[in-house]
């Protein structure tokens, strides 16, 4: 069975990049009937926070990302690190270093001078003498001298790393016991069972110490899949100029998570040159194999264009739902589906949808002086009167075809073009020249409204 994970450090919120990994694993996981499986790594205690574990639990319940099982927090599993400490100790496959932090700094010093590479000497790999006193040691793995450690990386091939060059006997328990990054991360992946690792490639090089942990603990070294970063348009890594890194302000700018969710599985995957995915195709067609070996590069246009497409492809009833997370109470108004059909392909966020909506429910206070110019002449007030008498002419005024139809009556009894009303009653019923179809503003607010912003506006403007 396949066993993904997602292993964020909790410092703030969930970061966008952070998500799109933990989107692929959850894909590949889900595509093999496997699992999915979270585990927070919470063990820094100056930068991590409860709050920022619960703030990437939120982000995920927003997306609707469910993991299998329960969470696992680093921070509750000291004991289990410090058993398999202690067995690496036991079957000297790990040692107790005596080095004051005065001795470390005296080596790196001459190694510097001698321009070497910086790293422990192994002075304490086979030490068998007296401890001296007032020391209190780390413990170092006992990590191969020689050789290379193959990382078998799905996405860039074998990355070889040789032994000399990059490995010294590093830490795995501080002087106060408690264990190291590299450690837990290796400890934990193995009981957790996860045998497919897809992660950042900023932790590539974390990764060839991860193996010697496994090894040494003769656990299986899960199949590794290294995710190049998300770039900006000029090749830099994404920063927060270039796009919001925090996952919910997504939601707070008016994107969907269907849209956010399509656009991070494009980031660094493709197939062929399909641009849309339901959840349903992305765990259909997705494969780590395919992630691109190049960094991706972040396109705005891009998340705007797919969440116009699903704001546009929203029923009405589901769409009024998420517009209540926005502050708009739309699902009792009985005019929805006109004002959700008039508007919802010229939005590309909810929030835009939210202010189109409320530019036409609520009265307006002033009028574009531009548009009052362009659109109110002579004849206007004329015209907009001829107009409200016909609407108040006793009749049935329901579907945007009804408003219609008595602008139309007006064309035809006063031989004018439809530009001579559309125009002033634009600016009347939504105080500036843009906007949706007449008609549909109209059966949307009614007629009462409609002629009392027809009375507004001649009151104003003449
Ligand atoms: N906790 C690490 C991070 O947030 C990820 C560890 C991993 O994926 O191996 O960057």
């Amino acid at each position: 069975m396949v066993v993904t994970r997602f292993a964020p450090s909790p410092t703030g919120y969930l970061h966008i990049g952070g998500l799109r990994t933990a989107l692929f694993s959850y894909l590949w996981a889900k595509k093999n009937k496997g699992e999915f499986v979270l585990r927070i790594e919470d063990t820094d205690k100056a930068r991590n926070s409860q709050e920022a574990a619960e703030a990437i639990l939120h982000a995920f319940e927003w997306l609707g990302l469910k993991h299998d099982g329960e969470i696992t927090y680093q921070s509750q599993r000291g004991e289990i690190y410090a058993k398999y400490i202690q067995k690496l100790l036991d079957e000297d496959k790990a040692y107790y270093c005596y080095m004051s932090k005065e001795e470390l700094e005296v080596l790196r010093e001459t190694q510097m001078a001698n321009k070497e590479r910086t790293m422990y000497d192994g002075r304490y790999r086979d030490f068998k003498g007296i401890p001296p006193e007032g020391i209190e040691p780390v413990v170092r793995i006992k990590a191969p001298k020689t050789g290379a450690i193959v990382v078998k990386d799905g996405v860039k091939g074998d990355v070889v790393f040789q032994a000399e060059d990059i490995l010294d006997d590093f830490v795995i328990a501080r002087a106060d016991g408690s264990p190291t990054y590299n450690f837990v991360v290796a400890v934990d992946d193995a009981l957790m069972g996860i045998n497919e690792v897809i992660r950042g490639d900023d932790h590539l090089s974390n990764t060839p110490k991860q193996i010697i942990v496994y090894e040494a603990l003769e656990f299986d070294v899960p199949k590794f899949y290294h995710v190049p970063m998300i770039h900006n348009a000029e090749g830099k890594k994404l920063s927060k100029r270039d796009g919001a890194t925090d996952v919910m302000a997504y939601k707070e700018m008016g994107y969907t998570p269907e849209a956010l969710l399509n656009f991070l599985v494009r980031l660094g995957w493709s197939y062929g040159d399909q641009e849309i995915f339901s959840m349903e195709e992305m765990i259909e067609l997705f494969n780590p194999k395919d992630i691109n070996k190049s960094a991706s590069i972040y396109n705005t246009q891009k998340l705007e264009w797919l969440n116009a497409h699903y704001i546009k492809n929203t029923p009405n009833a589901e769409l009024a739902d998420l517009l209540t997370q926005y502050g708009l109470l739309l699902t009792s108004h009985d005019k929805k589906e006109i004002l959700l059909d008039a508007l919802k392909e010229r939005a590309k966020t909810l929030v835009e949808l939210k202010s189109l909506i409320t530019e036409i429910l609520d009265t307006p206070e002033s009028y574009d002086e531009k548009a009052i110019k362009k659109a109110f002449k002579s004849d206007s007030v004329e015209i907009l009167n001829t107009f409200g008498a016909k609407l108040n002419q006793a009749r049935e005024l329901h579907l945007p075809t009804d408003y219609h139809d008595v602008m139309q009556e007006v064309v035809d009894a006063m031989e004018i073009g439809f530009g001579k009303i559309g125009q002033p009653l634009r600016v009347a019923l939504l105080g500036k020249m843009s906007g949706p179809g007449l008609d549909s503003v109209m059966a949307i607010i009614g007629k009462d409204e409609t002629l009392q912003r027809i009375a507004n506006a001649i009151a104003a403007n003449s």
